[in-house]
């Protein structure tokens, strides 16, 4: 019923951690049994929220890394100064439950019965790469076969989140790197932070009427959103989620 899944939505229900897997020594995947779950789309989020035993509480927003139709799974990385990140990534055990609501979101979804042949071009800067992961399984999931380019911003290879399953790169993707901060020995791939050059290195052409998805910091998804509409990108078919903050992914 409508008005179930819409009161769902809106409910703060408890989950309980299934199971943890660390991406990078900052990164943990949480996998969460969320019994009232009214599904989700590729490129949501949730709220999540914590309660201290004095009942403080604090919440925050986390993209969805799992495909619809798998198990809801966030990815998260640790601020070293954060309140909810060090929990989350240190302190958390399967078995433990939270609150989570969702899922949260309309526009930041890659539907690929809306969308059709279109090519995909997703921009992720660090954590920026969940809501897109979500997508690629996705598409796999389904079976669907668009092109699709992936550019990653990410400080060292080290801190690539989900490493083997971009290198794995179903037909199709193509993941293409760029390494900031720390390249490893031969690296010949891209080493500084995303800009129009790069862009315009690995955009798809604008007749193609690719659809772009940004996420990332909210700096480097306004850089990267300004760079796509001045090659050409209409701003609807640049869509963006921005984490918050600023940072240098
Ligand atoms: C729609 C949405 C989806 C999000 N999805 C994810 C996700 O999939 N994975 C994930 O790890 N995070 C995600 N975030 C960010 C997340 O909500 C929190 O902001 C983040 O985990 C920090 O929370 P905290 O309590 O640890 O830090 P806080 O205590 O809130 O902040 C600590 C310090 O870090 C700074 N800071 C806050 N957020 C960021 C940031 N994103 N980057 C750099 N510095 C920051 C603050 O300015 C402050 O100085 C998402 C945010 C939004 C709005």
């Amino acid at each position: 019923m409508a008005g179930t899944a819409v009161r769902g939505r809106l409910t703060w229900q408890t989950a309980t951690v299934d199971s943890l897997v660390d991406e990078t020594p900052k990164v943990r995947t949480i996998s969460l049994s969320v019994p009232d779950w009214a599904g989700h789309q590729a490129g949501q989020h949730l709220d999540l929220r914590l309660t201290a035993e004095d009942g403080y509480q604090a919440s925050r927003e986390y993209s969805i890394a799992s495909a619809p139709g798998e198990p809801v799974a966030i990815t998260v990385e640790k601020l070293d100064d954060g309140e909810v990140s060090p929990y989350l990534t240190e302190e958390v055990q399967p078995g433990d439950e939270l609150e989570v609501r969702g899922p949260v979101g309309g526009y930041f979804i890659w539907d690929p019965a809306v969308s059709g042949t279109t090519p995909l071009l997703l921009l992720a800067g660090g954590s920026g790469v969940v809501p897109l992961r979500a997508m690629l399984r996705h598409r796999s999931r389904v079976g669907n076969s668009v092109p699709v380019r992936l550019l990653y911003s990410v400080r060292s290879l080290a801190d690539v989140i989900y490493r083997p399953e971009l290198d794995a790169e179903p037909d199709g993707v193509q993941v293409i790197f760029t390494l900031t901060r720390q390249q490893p020995a031969g690296w010949t791939g891209y080493a500084r932070r995303v800009d129009q050059a790069m862009i315009n290195d690995v955009a798809w052409p604008v007749a193609q009427a690719p659809l772009a998805y940004v996420c990332g910091p909210t700096n480097f998804v306004e850089a990267v959103a300004a760079d796509l509409v001045a090659l050409g990108y209409p701003p609807l078919r640049v869509k963006t989620e921005r984490f918050g903050a600023t940072g240098t992914p």
